[in-house]
């Protein structure tokens, strides 16, 4: 009933009709773009929070894309059936999830209840985005499936990772108990077009202060270590996930295992954009990990994934990005006076 509708002689292709949550966000908005060009319908759940109509302007009027404006801690609007579900909802910069955590922790848990309920009803795949964060300030490094993790049960973050981690579980038993056909990425750090320059984000933050000449700020002695993964090689690791076979239920990570430095990061960024940019020392928040970098041989295994796009490719194509957007703000500022 979902499925919209065949392609291609022997009619192998199936459309979809695809429900993505938190879909006018950095992923998903370039997921539901994704998905469109691929033939399938999409609806796009958004409470606005942290997601931009702007990200998903170009497609509303599209016939194949359907925007609502709703939060899914609150229970799910109608919209008829689904064959597939994305929850990308929830904020996922530091500073952007701490500054509501309880709401935070809803979005994840209760938002995730409904969403698994959905999927039950129409019988739909679900994928849920869970984190890197599930390992808190990992041991050891790079970190496996397998590894259980380091999390502060009572720290600043935890409202993101433990909510993370008890959508990890909701999903198993709804899997176990109910025969629900879930999927689990464990996303790691992503950039790419459509972060919002605004959004905390290391990446974010840097080519936003590189191109405005100003200080880089570097958390800590910038020793501490991220994997970035470029948006277009998660949304083929997401999108492999979805189409896997039901028996891939566990959790699986994605993400790049190029491991940097914050430290390089500030200095990479700085020289590409050619910047007079210094760099600036500030304090580490508390509980920040000092490593992490992924172990991606299960999604190699059982996906075939592994990412394509290197960090210096990625930049150039984010800081173009960045400086459209910043831009933009100067043109908004200068109609305004
Ligand atoms: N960071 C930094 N300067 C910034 C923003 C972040 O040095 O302006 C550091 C932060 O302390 C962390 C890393 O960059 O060690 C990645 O931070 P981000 O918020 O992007 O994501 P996280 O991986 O911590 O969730």
């Amino acid at each position: 009933m979902a499925e919209l509708m065949r392609i291609g002689a022997g009619g192998r292709k199936k459309h979809q009709r695809i429900l993505v949550a938190g879909g006018a966000g950095f992923l998903g908005s370039n997921l539901c773009e994704r998905l469109i060009a691929n033939g399938n319908s999409v609806i796009c759940l958004d409470s606005f929070l942290t997601g931009h109509k702007a990200n998903v302007a170009h497609l509303i009027g599209h016939p194949l894309f359907k925007l609502i404006e709703h939060d899914i801690v609150l229970p799910l609007p109608e919209f008829g059936p689904v064959s597939q579900i994305y929850n990308l909802a929830c904020a996922a910069s530091p500073p952007k999830y701490q500054a509501d955590p309880l709401h935070t922790f809803k979005t994840n848990v209760i938002g995730a209840l409904n969403l698994l309920e959905l999927a039950e009803l129409y019988d739909a795949r679900i994928l849920q985005s869970s984190t890197s964060e599930v390992y808190g300030d990992p041991e050891i490094s790079p970190q496996p499936e397998t590894y259980r993790g380091n999390v502060n049960t009572v720290g600043p973050r935890a409202c993101y990772d433990e909510g993370k981690r008890a959508v990890e579980a909701l999903f198993h038993e709804f899997h176990l108990q109910r025969g629900v056909r879930t999927r689990i990425a464990r996303i790691f750090n992503t950039y790419g077009p459509r972060m919002s320059p605004s959004d905390g984000r290391v990446v974010s933050n840097f080519v936003v202060q590189a191109l405005a000449g100003s200080e880089v700020t570097v958390f800590g002695d910038g020793s501490q270590t991220r994997s970035f993964c470029y948006v277009s090689d998660m949304l083929d690791g997401l999108m492999a996930l979805m189409a896997a076979p039901d028996t891939v239920c566990d959790p699986v990570n994605l993400g790049n295992p190029a491991e940097f430095t914050v430290l390089q990061l500030a200095r990479s960024v700085i020289k590409t954009i050619k910047s007079p940019s210094l760099i600036s020392f500030v304090e580490l928040p508390e509980d920040d990990p000092k490593q992490r970098k992924p172990d991606i041989r299960r999604a190699a295994h059982v996906l075939g994934w592994s990412p394509k796009v290197s960090l210096a490719e990625g930049l150039a194509e984010t800081i173009p990005y960045f400086a459209s957007c910043s831009q933009q703000s100067e043109r908004t500022v200068v109609a305004g006076e």
